[in-house]
């Protein structure tokens, strides 16, 4: 049993200790936080859809239509049209024959692997996927056997040592930013007869042609990835994720996910909302755009700079720490500036590699690229100048 206290002072020491800030105003890029307008680059609404005023009309529209609250399970009462036309929309979006609506991502993340791999099966997994990935095999009881982050040398031995029949894998990696590589992570699957399970939980909206995200960028088809999870309140800006997959699989997971089943349905004035931002993420690629933009013109800045980022093209540019410490220095100094990135740290990246998590938005301008990298320029370490790719680092 955890003594509360010795744990907090232990936190405290390690310069673990989380704190929230409050939100005195919409999810936006110039928020009011603790009292202060702040300059921020960390929220996940890349598309800036969150305070998007169609959203916010179709939101309170679906309130009109539907109330507050769903009021039961999906298999009670709770499943409105709304989360119905939503599920057909993802289904579309994703081109897949189904998509199953879930309370959150961590939520269809449970259920799934829990629902698919129990007592007696293995998983494979990537050493940095989400949290709720790995938590999804320890729900099921299944064995959980992690590979080094991309190896796919690795991943395809342990495939043939250990007759895995699922590996999951983040298609972005929501704390660093690269990509899963899925035309070798869907050999490997082939190879060993396993199935695979991508979380574009940061990549559906954003990346892609089409903003379709991971798949479409690389051309990987439902073949080869037979089970996608997507999140809602990330691109598309309001709450919510689903699963999307084959007739057979979202039947499955209505009838055993526990996620799914024994929870109350999202307000279907959510699934409303997020209908318009889907129409919106599709409608209007300037959004896609805009960040490829952003990000190139912060990753020209950073190199002009010396500073040494990860191998990321994505909206997600992490800047290495190392130490929880000197990460939480970096945080404090940004926001003496105005600007808001909050540090991350162990265990929700891997001990030593402390960092600022940078997103972009579409609604940032190129103005406060600017500013960020100049703020970035001033960090009081030296070291931060080396100019060497310090995601390298990572153990
Ligand atoms: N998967 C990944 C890769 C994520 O980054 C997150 C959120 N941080 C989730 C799942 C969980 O999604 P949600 O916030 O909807 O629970």
């Amino acid at each position: 049993m955890i003594d509360p206290e010795a744990e907090l002072a232990r936190l405290r020491e390690q310069h673990l200790y989380r704190r929230r800030r409050i939100l005195e105003s919409p999810q936006c890029v110039r928020p009011i936080i603790d009292g202060r307008p702040m300059l921020s680059f960390c929220s996940n609404d890349y598309l800036g859809l969150a305070n998007h005023p169609d959203v916010v009309a179709a939101l309170r529209e679906g309130a009109g239509l539907y109330g507050a609250g769903s009021g039961a399970a999906h298999l009670v009462t709770g499943h409105s049209e709304a989360h119905h036309r939503l599920e057909e929309q993802l289904a579309e979006f994703t081109g897949r024959p189904r998509a199953l609506l879930f309370s959150t991502g961590y939520m269809a993340n449970l259920g799934v692997i829990s629902t698919l791999a129990g007592r007696g099966d293995t998983i494979l997994a990537d050493r940095l996927n989400h949290a709720s990935l790995t938590d999804g095999a320890r729900l099921g009881g299944a064995r959980l056997r992690r590979y080094p982050h991309l190896d796919m040398t690795c991943l395809t031995a342990l495939c043939a040592e250990t007759g895995a029949k699922l590996i999951v894998s983040d298609g972005v990696f929501s704390m660093d930013g690269d990509l899963a590589p899925l035309p070798e992570l869907a050999q490997a699957a082939r190879s060993g007869g396993a199935w695979l399970m991508i979380d574009d939980a940061h990549g559906l909206g954003v990346i892609g042609p089409r903003g379709r995200g991971i798949l479409e960028h690389f051309g990987v088809d439902e073949e080869d990835v037979p089970i996608l999870v997507g999140t809602l309140g990330k691109a598309f800006g309001t709450f919510g994720a689903f699963v999307a997959g084959s007739e057979a699989l979202i039947e499955l997971l209505i009838q055993h996910a526990h996620s799914y089943i024994y929870t109350t349905a999202l307000p279907p004035a959510v699934a409303h909302a997020t209908s318009t931002a889907l129409d919106l993420a599709v409608r209007e690629p300037w959004r896609r755009d805009q960040l490829a933009r952003l990000v190139r013109r912060f990753r020209r800045g950073a190199r002009q700079r010396g500073l040494a980022l990860g191998d990321s093209d994505t909206p997600i540019q992490p800047l290495i720490a190392g130490e929880a410490w000197r990460a939480l220095d970096w945080s404090l100094a940004l926001e003496d500036a105005g600007i808001l990135v909050t540090a991350i740290r162990p265990p929700t990246v891997p001990q030593g590699s402390a960092r600022l998590r940078i997103t972009f938005s579409a609604e940032h301008g190129e103005d406060d690229v600017d500013r960020l990298l100049e703020a970035l320029a001033e960090l009081p370490r030296p070291d931060l100048q080396s100019g060497a790719d310090a995601s390298k680092e990572t153990p």
